[in-house]
């Protein structure tokens, strides 16, 4: 057999064959405005096992259609069933891979990622997809979710991501029981760790996809005309590489796909389920399906919601773009008030940017966005946003509707009110930067500078993204946290 020389621990520059060690006059900065005031996403996974397609390839597309989840970094694992090779840096999908990197990535099968910091900093040792020998296994993970209990578990640095952890104890274990089965390792593995993960693996020959027994993160099956398998967080990235949903991963299950098909391993026990509700809101793609449920119009439903339950006077309903637009086409149809644009957003900026300097980030929105002048002087405006965590760019944007000479501003929010910090992917803070944890309505209502302010109670939430509206997780929203949160994270 032949084996890659795959990345130590911190060992940069290693990770893929060859590597340029990155010049030092290169400094990673993290993006640290964002127009948007909703949660930042935790990360995309995608990975595919077909002998007769260029891997590398669909993969970097099934990350392009993913990158809403994570634009920190991105990689990507190949195996061609006797070696993995890794290739992951920091930026956009687009800006890490060509042609000339793709091409040197052959393989039967692989996995991606898209990253957006949650635990370990963003940096390029904590890019993934991680990648460990253990005696004569070799393997590769990408995780998308966040653990509660990484200190607990991890023997090593602090910072390193939770996923780091994850690949020292499947190389613990696969050493341990001396027979090197990466499934065994899992199986030891993944009942140890707490809260919210959707891991894609593989090993040399085996492509693997592994939900938490929650179901906190989507991780869906899908299945190419050639007979190949695909794992993706979201059904865009099934869709993208021209393959069909099959199912949804259940709750403490793992897929393993070899040469034989896909055979299910229930690793874990299924516990209460807790779909995260702000998939729904604001993190997965309008074009995809959750839990069988079109993300597009339970958007749409809870808009509808909002308009019955705080309806106002006003001459023109309008979205901050791009998740809240079909919320406000909800309200819109729901009240019978015109629909219309009072902002556009630059569509090259993504959904974080890089500002250089202490004045470009106090003017983030206006990086961002510009009001439509025409479309908002003078008017009695329903602004309909998706959620409010910290305020700070959404007082903003209130700001400059009003420059722009809106009459009114009638906010309408599409979530109940975000007052606990999430553990299980979302990074949002502590709980004294949630402006819900440490105001009332009114107050919220004041600092932002609009005229009335509405948030959709949570029972219509739930009930608009689905008929059976138990099953998903609103501890953001609660307090009720479906895992155990070790003291030391509780804020
Ligand atoms: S706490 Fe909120 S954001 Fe986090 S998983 Fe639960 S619903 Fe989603």
């Amino acid at each position: 057999m032949r084996v890659a020389r795959l990345p130590a621990r911190d060992e940069p520059g290693r990770g893929r064959l060859p590597v340029p060690r990155r010049p030092r006059r290169f400094r990673i900065v993290r993006p640290v405005a964002d127009g948007s005031d909703s949660p930042k996403e935790a990360c995309g996974v995608f990975g595919v096992r077909d002998p007769r397609q260029p891997v590398a390839h669909l993969t970097y597309l099934g990350l392009f259609a993913l990158q809403h989840r994570g634009q920190e970094s991105a990689g990507i694992a190949v195996s061609d069933g006797a070696k993995i090779l890794v290739d992951k840096d920091m930026g956009l999908v687009s800006a890490i891979f060509d042609e000339h990197r793709l091409r040197a990535l052959p393989g039967i099968m692989a996995i991606g990622h898209t990253r957006y910091a949650t635990t370990g900093a963003s940096a390029w040792h904590n890019a993934q997809p991680v990648a460990r020998q253990a005696g004569d296994v070799f393997f590769a993970l990408g995780h998308n979710g966040n653990l509660v209990n990484t200190a607990e578990l991890a023997a090593g640095p602090a910072d390193v991501s939770d996923s780091d952890v994850v690949a020292a104890l499947l190389a613990g274990a696969l050493t341990a029981d001396g027979g090197g089965d990466l499934i065994a390792a899992l199986s030891a593995v993944l009942p140890r760790l707490e809260s919210a993960y959707s891991f894609v693996m593989m090993d040399e020959t085996r492509l693997i996809g592994a939900r938490d027994p929650h179901g906190f993160r989507p991780l869906f099956l899908g299945r190419l005309d050639t007979g190949g398998w695909v794992l993706a967080s979201e059904t865009p990235g099934l869709d993208v590489v021209g393959a069909r949903v099959i199912r949804e991963i259940d709750l403490g299950e793992a897929v393993v796909i070899d040469d034989d098909g896909v055979h299910s391993v229930q690793f874990a026990a299924s516990r209460r389920r807790a779909l995260c509700s702000f998939e729904f809101v604001y993190i997965a793609r309008p074009d995809g399906r959750l839990a069988g449920v079109g993300v597009h119009a339970a958007r749409r439903r809870m808009g509808q919601a909002l308009a019955r339950q705080a309806p106002v006077d006003a001459d023109m309903v309008m979205p901050i773009p791009d998740s809240s637009v079909p919320g406000a086409q909800g309200y819109a149809a729901e009240s019978g008030i015109e629909y219309g644009d009072g902002l556009i957003k630059n569509r090259y900026i993504g959904r974080t940017f890089i500002a250089p300097t202490q004045t470009l980030r106090d003017n983030a929105v206006r990086i961002k966005f510009n009001a439509i002048e025409d479309n908002v002087a003078g008017k009695r405006l329903v602004v309909v946003e998706d959620s409010i965590v910290r305020a700070t760019t959404l007082r903003a944007t209130m700001r400059l509707l009003r420059d722009a000479g809106a009459a009114e501003i009638h906010l309408r929010v599409l979530s109940a009110p975000y007052r606990w910090s999430c553990f299980y992917g979302l990074d949002t803070a502590d709980r004294s930067r949630l402006v819900a944890a440490t105001m009332t309505v009114d107050q919220i209502r004041d600092h932002l500078g609009a005229d009335s302010l509405a948030y959709l109670e949570l029972d219509s939430m739930l009930t608009a993204i689905s008929p059976e509206p138990n099953g998903f997780c609103t501890a953001c929203m609660t307090g009720d946290y479906p895992t155990p949160i070790p003291g030391m994270l509780a804020k």
